[in-house]
């Protein structure tokens, strides 16, 4: 059966070396009980792995069945161990995280031996040894001799042929010794045991061959056996680990140690948090710095106007030289200079539809014309106004200047060119009435607290004195018409054109038309306070209408007709007055000015770069200038985000790998704790790569578990930072955990714990098995 040809075993320490075999040679039966006695360090614990393959020998061959033991690999003894040998020791080894089933069926378990058959050959086993009253108890509250009793019960749990005993009762009393040597014994009737022990009357009592050794030597053999010639007939099933095994038995052992895990996974998971944390607020500030930047961009959209002012141009006077000439040098001022007309022409305006969609949330194109407007006050219809100017006031102010300028007053809000009504919608929220549909429908504009401009209501002319308040329903519906210029004005006989005064009659007249205020809006957030000033607004298209309908009107032909004399006064004017009055009759189709309101600050780069096309290898006059209002506001905070965002990355890193070496000094102490489970489970077969997969699987629980718990607690924490940020800054939800962010989060916490515990987990697989059993 078994076969050891001059074996030999040294150990080197220092310059000393021990025989611990010393060329022995012997050959054992099928089935037989044989015992081995020896004093002390004689080598017998040496022969036994040797036998068993824990241990390898340095020369000579060990036989199984005639099959020669030179050329087995690792997995080779790993298998013989696992399918062939049967292990019971001394301090009977248990795995005391295990329950008594598991712990027997633990052989199985790493052959892979699917759960019902294992669970009832180890029951079988169990019952063999006498312990089927027990089989439910755990390791630690049996006696010494029931715990033998389970290990013997684990060792014949698979029907292994050869069954090796070191002292196994060595630390039990004498009654329970005889009853373990009776079950022993019984075992040999089907299998080879080999039995070591210093007690010889145990031995003689007992076994049916006694093999004397001392200085690793065997000096005398009660009853020796020749093996003869056999013919190689030794198969092996290799063994296998799953990683659900590994997992299960990592878990009961963490188990069992739940303060240490606890403690660990919770130092372990402060990098995560802190990481998570920083991402949450990181990802919030974005948040809020975008919206803040896409509101700062619909206050302050890129213009281009029909004068734009050319900075680059201008020269400065800091720049000048003291002159040493006996003249004067007559110059333009630096305004001037800078004055560029822009050839706003329909090529260019189709250049700037055509600007990529996702770069712009508005074109606004205004078209300056002028309204003729009436509206009935006390049955009587009168000229009306949109402008906020004072009608009181003798003094003509800048306000009204810009009212004649474009027109006629009043805020114009921009329609999408595809027709769509987004500007309103997004920025404005309706506090009476509804959102304008259609071009004739305009809207009262109020501030934060309902007030809006007095001279807005009194040019409109309703009568309010200052701080009256007035319902809703007064205001909304209020209509207003628009006279075409062939129905307002009539032509003296001088040529001369002048306002018909009868307001009645035009109001019914075909062309007029009849806008009508829809509803009173307001800024739906501070940031966009502005974009409309209080008072009434009106669509670009209506502006789009009147000026369709006015400028081939006899007014305008007649103006076109005399440029330079003023059709309504017969005056003289110059280039410019005249250019505004034709634009204020609805002479003019060029767009007074075109409002570009980029999505985002980089967008607004992008539709820079796209306008500054435009102008490239043109010659000066035909380049088209525009005013970036927003150029002086850089996107720089978005920048310094990015920047602190990785400072703090950076600082939580090194909390994460601290955890990381905390990890691994931990799986370094489970390792050197777990030192006999290692061996035993290298007694039971297990491969090098099954002790590395259950050390693996251990940090592995670990680090997923610092991962999880820490991305809860992020999570939770995320409420209180939101309470304390929104007491402060007056913002609201701004740290926001991406779910993203928390699963590649969980996933680095657990790749770096294994990492971590990966050169601890493969010292564990390399311990030498039979070194890790003589352990203590
Ligand atoms: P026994 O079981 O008969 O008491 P062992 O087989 O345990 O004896 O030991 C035989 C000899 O080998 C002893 O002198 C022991 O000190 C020595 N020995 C065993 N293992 C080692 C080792 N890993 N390194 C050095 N010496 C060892
Ligand atoms: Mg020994």
């Amino acid at each position: 059966m078994l076969e050891l040809k001059h074996i030999k075993k040294y150990y080197h320490v220092g310059d000393t070396v021990t025989k611990a075999q010393d060329d022995v040679s012997v050959a054992f039966r099928e089935k037989e009980f044989v015992a081995i006695l020896g004093p002390s360090g004689s080598g017998k614990t040496t022969m036994l792995n040797i036998i068993g393959g824990l241990d390898r020998y340095d020369s000579g061959d060990l036989l199984i069945k005639g099959k020669s033991t030179k050329g087995f690999k690792d997995a080779d003894w790993d298998a013989y161990r696992n399918n062939s040998v049967g292990f019971i020791f001394q301090s009977y080894n248990l795995i005391s995280h295990l329950g008594i089933i598991e712990n027997v069926e633990m052989g199985m378990t790493l052959s892979g031996v699917p759960a019902a058959t294992r669970r009832q050959k180890a029951e079988e086993a169990l019952i063999r040894v006498g312990l089927n009253q027990h089989m439910h108890k755990k390791i630690n509250q049996l006696s010494g001799g029931q715990m033998q009793r389970v290990a013997i019960a684990r060792a014949i749990a698979s029907d292994p042929e050869i069954l090796l005993a070191d002292e196994p009762t060595g630390a039990l009393d004498s009654e329970t010794s005889n009853e373990i040597m009776q079950l022993i014994k019984d075992l040999s009737k089907e299998r080879l045991v080999i039995m070591v022990t210093h007690n010889p009357e145990l031995a003689h009592q007992y076994a049916d061959r006694i093999i004397e050794f001392a200085d690793g030597k065997i000096q005398n053999d009660s009853h020796p056996h020749i093996e003869g010639a056999k013919a190689d007939n030794f198969k092996l099933t290799r063994t296998k680990m799953s990683y659900w095994t590994a997992l299960k038995l990592s878990w009961t052992n963490i188990r069992t140690k739940k303060g240490r895990t606890f403690l660990t996974v919770f130092a372990s998971s402060i990098g995560i948090i802190s990481i998570a944390i920083v991402l949450a607020l990181s990802n919030g500030f974005q948040k809020q710095i975008d919206k803040t930047q896409s509101e700062a961009m619909s206050s302050m959209p890129i213009t281009i106007s029909q004068v734009g002012s050319d900075t680059s141009a201008m020269t400065g006077t800091t720049t000048k030289k003291f002159s040493k000439a006996d003249t004067v040098t007559a110059e333009k001022s630096d305004a001037d200079k800078a004055q560029h007309v822009n050839k706003i022409t329909n090529k260019y305006i189709n250049y700037v539809k055509d600007i990529p969609a996702k770069y712009t949330k508005n074109i606004a194109i205004t078209y300056g014309t002028g309204m003729n407007l009436i509206r009935q006050v006390d049955g009587k219809y009168k000229t009306v106004s949109f402008s906020n100017s004072n009608p009181d006031s003798q003094t003509v102010d800048t306000a009204s200047m810009m009212a004649n300028a474009t027109g006629v007053g009043g805020s114009v809000y921009p329609i999408n060119s595809d027709g769509k009504q987004t500007f309103l919608k997004t920025y404005y929220k309706v506090i009476a009435g509804n959102y304008p549909k259609s071009a004739t429908d305009i809207v009262l504009v109020v501030n934060k607290d309902n007030s809006i401009n007095i001279n807005a209501l009194k040019n409109l002319g309703i009568s309010v004195k200052e701080n009256e308040k007035l319902d809703f329903d007064k205001l909304v519906s209020t209509t207003v018409k628009v006279v075409a210029n062939n129905d307002y004005y009539t032509k003296l006989p001088t040529g001369n054109f002048v306002p018909d005064n009868n307001y009645d009659g035009m109001a019914t007249k075909a062309n007029t038309k009849t806008l009508r205020v829809t509803g009173i809006i307001r800024v739906k957030s501070k940031n966009s306070d502005g974009l409309l000033a209080s008072g009434v607004a009106y669509s670009s298209q209506l502006t789009k209408e009147v000026l369709n309908t006015n400028k081939d009107s006899e007014i305008v032909k007649a103006q076109k007709a005399t440029p330079t004399k003023n059709i309504m006064t017969g005056q003289t004017m110059d280039a410019s007055t005249a250019n505004g009055l034709l634009t204020m009759l609805g002479g003019s189709s060029k767009p007074t000015t075109i409002q570009i309101y980029p999505t985002t600050f980089k967008d607004k780069d992008h539709v820079l770069n796209y306008l500054d096309k435009y102008n490239k290898g043109k010659n000066k006059n035909d380049k088209v200038i525009y005013t970036d209002l927003a150029g002086t506001v850089s996107d720089m905070t978005g920048g310094l985000m990015d920047a602190i965002t990785y400072v703090l990355i950076a600082f939580a890193a090194i909390s994460l790998i601290t955890s990381m070496i905390m990890i691994s000094i931990i799986t370094y102490t489970s390792v050197i704790e777990r030192t006999k489970e290692i061996g035993v489970l290298k007694a039971l077969g297990a491969r090098k790569r099954d002790i590395t997969r259950v050390f693996n699987a251990e940090t592995f629980i670990l680090g997923f578990g610092a991962g999880l718990f820490g991305i809860a607690v992020a999570y939770l924490a995320t409420f209180p930072i939101n309470s304390v940020l929104a007491n402060v800054t007056g913002l609201n939800g701004v740290a926001v955990l991406n779910p993203m962010h928390a699963i590649v989060l969980v996933l680095v916490s657990t790749v770096l714990t294994i990492l971590g515990g990966h050169i601890p987990a493969r010292m564990a697989a390399k311990k030498d098995a039979a070194i890790a059993l003589r352990s203590e």
